[in-house]
């Protein structure tokens, strides 16, 4: 499932995270990063309990997708929403956050594995408490970020990542 979100301007203190930097507001988490020139079809943020390296595009869980403004150019920050996500390497399928959730925000992908909608999840936090693997977690100061651009070859490339 992609999710497509606006971006907006950091109004808020941020924790400083090296190239990209993490922060929160009421409305949920940002992201924002160095300015980018590149002929990239979008951006991928992607976040782990590991720090970025350079040589894993497919580290970390996709938290959003980034695309080019009717200029072309690519914003320098993104509103994540204040929702819990999903781990698929670590999802066990077992279905068990599906039935727990109070807002039906929880389906299957084709997989079996959990997807959490954000438009639908009210951050209560019941699905993380009894999932089995620990395989769900909302996006915090805790985590690593990276950022990615996807080619022409629909291949993402390591742009930057943040440090703690
Ligand atoms: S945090 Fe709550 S509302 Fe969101 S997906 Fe989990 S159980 Fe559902
Ligand atoms: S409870 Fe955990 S392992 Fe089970 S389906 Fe949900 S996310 Fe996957």
């Amino acid at each position: 499932m992609k999710v497509i979100i606006p971006a907006v301007l950091l109004t808020m203190v941020s924790m400083v995270a090296g190239s990209l930097t993490f922060s929160q507001d009421s409305g949920g988490s940002v992201i924002q990063w160095d300015p980018i020139e590149s002929t990239y079809e979008s951006l991928i943020i992607r976040c782990s309990k590991t720090v970025c390296e350079e040589e894993e595009p497919d580290w970390g869980v996709v938290l959003a997708t980034v695309y080019p403004d009717s200029s072309g150019g690519f914003p320098v920050s993104v509103q994540i929403p204040g929702a819990f996500v999903v781990d698929p390497e670590k999802c066990i399928a077992c279905g068990v956050c599906i039935n727990r959730c109070p807002t039906d925000a929880i389906t299957e992908d084709t997989d079996g594995k959990a997807v959490i909608n954000p438009d639908l999840c009210i951050a209560c936090g019941i699905c993380a408490n009894v999932c089995p693997v620990g395989a769900i977690f909302s996006p915090s100061s805790d985590l690593y970020y990276g950022l990615f651009g996807v080619n022409e070859e629909g291949v993402e490339e390591f742009i930057q990542g943040s440090v703690k």
